[in-house]
């Protein structure tokens, strides 16, 4: 069955464009143009299995829908791609104050939006299995003996090293803010800063050559990994 991907943008032209184009991909599409229509558009069921969230709309903002679908069991999972224009609300949106997944500047190309849509509907299903291992673009992962391979050579990382990747693994395509990291990999109360989680993945990223580009850095923002697919 078709995803569907609801689109709250009150600017009809563009959310016009979205669905022309998501229609192509095979998606279904839900249009809200308003805060109170996505709110709307989210009580029902079943829900969305994405939301394009733009951040200025008419009556509510994009955070406060966001809060809403996050409050509510049945669609707090539900992956979340803020479309913005203030570069300088990005940290704020897809931090812990807001939870949105992943992010887009407008004006932004169609086309990377579809890939990010893509990466997230992904992210909802297991990463590919061969035998134990996870296997990512050029990057295998074996979880249990703590293994990792480029292009099926081995690289030798330290236990926080695999931590770190193992973390960015599980919530690949979503932006982690290195204030989320530092809870998820050093844990709330080790006497780190976020500058400590910068060095460690330069550290990752050099260990992994090749596939260290995996590692994306969004600048005053934090960091994403996204692998070689689509
Ligand atoms: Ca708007």
């Amino acid at each position: 069955m078709a995803e569907t991907i609801l689109i709250v943008e009150d600017e009809q032209d563009l959310a016009a464009t979205l669905e022309y184009r998501l229609h192509k991909e095979g998606f279904e599409t839900v249009t809200a143009p308003s805060g109170t229509a996505a709110i709307e558009a989210l009580d029902r069921r079943p829900p969305p299995d994405l939301v394009l969230l733009d951040l200025m709309l008419p009556d509510l903002s994009g955070v406060e829908v966001c809060r809403h679908l996050r409050r509510a069991p049945d669609t707090a999972h539900i992956p979340v791609i803020m479309v913005t224009a203030r570069a300088d609300e990005i940290d704020r949106v897809v931090g812990f104050e807001v939870g949105a997944d992943d992010y887009v500047c407008k004006p932004y190309s169609v086309r990377e939006l579809i890939l990010r849509v893509k990466a997230q509907l992904r992210r909802g299903r297991p990463a590919p299995r061969e035998g134990g291992s996870i296997s990512l673009g050029r990057l295998r992962v074996d979880p249990d003996a703590h293994r990792v391979w480029v292009d099926d050579e081995e690289r030798i990382l330290t236990a926080l090293e695999f931590k770190l990747l193992h973390t960015f693994i599980e919530r690949r395509g979503r932006v982690q803010s290195r204030e989320s990291l530092l809870d998820e990999v050093w844990g709330i109360t080790a006497d780190v800063t976020t500058r400590t989680v910068d060095t460690h993945v330069k550290r990752l990223r050099q260990k992994l050559g090749p596939a260290g580009s995996y590692l994306e850095t969004l600048r005053g923002v934090g960091y994403r990994f996204a692998d070689a697919a689509p």
